[in-house]
């Protein structure tokens, strides 16, 4: 059915996961009769709200706000919440099907769903960002709650807007409870939550090289990025032994030779979360490295021509279009280790498979911060906060469970090493099996 023509990057999502599920029809017939890809592509529910805030100069400013509700066959709706100026419909019902499917694939019972705003949150003051976050909040706690929808962050979203958006919550309601994920530490959050997607990441791809024969021990890493996803990406490359040579930001590349170590991550993680400036900035610190500016004229993404063995984006969607994958794969790149969700258009996902080259597909590689947003609900709901020791350990079995479970669905359903059919398919059979056996809803 053709009932959303403009939603660009929700039909690419669909697509890419009916062309992995067609795979499954004939297996279990049920999917037909109960007409579960219908259902399944149709949000249960989307909000959508005006926000209104008043910026440092006294003037009114309007924002467009979100939440998508996609999926609670399994659990209550899990999805971060994205806060940046190409938000709209078609960008959080992708996200908000590939998360449904991602929870799944976490093993926890977490639902799918997804939301923002198309405010852009640079260059703007604390106090404006506080001020969007509690209009923002004042609408959205009216559909959310611990047991009904649980908003965690995404790109734009990071400990600070978690910390307006709980407060306002908490003034509104009166009560203290887990509503949101990705919490402070003072007040409910989770240790390794801000490592968690990275250093997921860096697992999962750790059990897909393993099988290989393969490990990160002095390789050449490219990553993309410098937010959240990429600084412990980056963080747990050189843990494990290899070189990360690149990062980069909505105004350009940046491109390191010697490597960005621990201490040059300090540097990125100061300026990028504390004084909130550019990746450009980097280059004038370090003299050995080149920053190459955004030019929107390029069919092509500069940082994607550097020699490596295994690249991680881990910015946005469609940062990895045909010809920047035919560069990768002219170069040797080895693995694609996905952080960002759906980095890569159709066209390239078809050159990496075609090539042969290891693809860790972003529903399996970045579960990592939903799963242990499922252990800070749990920690929250027993009142109880775990060691940093135990959620790291709880990661790690996770990330090496999803990795199990995508591989046997790609050799029972698909082909050995296709990870998107496997990830695809294994993440929608638990969802699918709920929403049957919940019958028509
Ligand atoms: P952050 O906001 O912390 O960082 C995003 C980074 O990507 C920044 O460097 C940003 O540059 C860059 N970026 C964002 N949009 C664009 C764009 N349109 N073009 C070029 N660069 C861009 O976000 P996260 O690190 O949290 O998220 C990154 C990706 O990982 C997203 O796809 C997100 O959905 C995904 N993800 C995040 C999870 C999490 O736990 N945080 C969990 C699972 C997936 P700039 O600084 O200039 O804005």
């Amino acid at each position: 059915r053709q009932v959303d023509p403009g939603q660009v990057e929700f039909i690419q999502a669909v697509t890419s996961f009916m062309n992995s599920i067609d795979k499954l029809i004939e297996d279990i017939p049920q999917l037909v009769y109960h007409k579960v890809l219908d259902r399944v592509v149709e949000p249960e529910r989307v909000v959508m709200f005006r926000v209104p805030w008043f910026d440092d100069d006294g003037q009114l400013q309007l924002n467009r706000g979100f939440r998508v509700q996609m999926n609670s066959a399994i659990g209550p709706y899990k999805g971060g919440l994205r806060l940046h100026p190409s938000v709209n419909l078609s960008i959080l019902k992708f996200l908000a099907f590939e998360q449904t499917f991602k929870n799944s694939l976490t093993g926890l019972p977490m639902g799918g769903g997804k939301g923002g705003s198309d405010f852009n949150p640079k260059g703007k003051s604390d106090g404006e960002v506080m001020r969007f976050c509690q209009s923002f909040m004042t609408e959205l706690s009216r559909h959310i709650g611990e047991d009904t929808d649980v908003p965690a962050g995404d790109i734009g979203v990071g400990g600070r807007e978690i910390g307006y958006m709980f407060g306002q919550y908490k003034r509104m309601n009166n009560k203290f409870v887990g509503i949101l994920t990705g919490k402070g530490m003072s007040y409910g959050g989770s240790y390794i939550r801000p490592e968690a997607t990275g250093y997921g990441l860096v697992y999962l791809c750790a059990a897909m090289l393993e099988a290989q024969g393969k490990t990160y021990d002095g390789k050449t890493c490219l990553v993309s990025g410098s937010g959240n996803v990429a600084q412990y990406t980056t963080e747990k490359l050189n843990q494990m032994g290899a070189k990360v040579i690149s990062m980069s930001d909505s105004s350009g590349v940046l491109i390191d030779p010697s490597g960005i170590d621990e201490k040059k991550l300090a540097y990125v993680k100061t300026l990028k979360n504390v004084r909130r400036g550019r990746i450009a900035e980097y280059a004038q610190q370090y003299k050995e490295a080149t920053y190459i500016p955004h030019n929107g004229q390029r069919d092509y993404n500069p940082l994607w021509e550097v020699k490596a063995d295994y690249a991680f984006p881990s910015a946005t969607q469609n940062e990895i279009n045909a010809k920047d994958a035919r560069n990768l794969v002219a170069n040797g790149i080895q693995l694609i280790g996905e952080g960002a969700n759906m980095p890569t258009t159709l066209e390239a996902d078809d050159i990496f498979t075609d090539a042969g080259v290891l693809q860790a597909p972003s529903k399996a590689a970045n579960a990592g911060g939903v799963a242990v947003s499922g252990l800070e609900m749990s920690q929250n709901s027993g009142r109880l906060q775990w060691s940093a020791q135990t959620v790291d350990q709880q990661l790690q079995g996770i990330m090496k469970n999803i990795y199990v479970s995508i591989d046997a669905a790609a050799e029972k359903y698909s082909t050995k090493n296709n990870f998107i059919d496997g990830a695809n398919i294994a993440g929608f059979l638990k969802v699918s099996e709920a929403m049957i056996a919940q019958g028509y809803v």
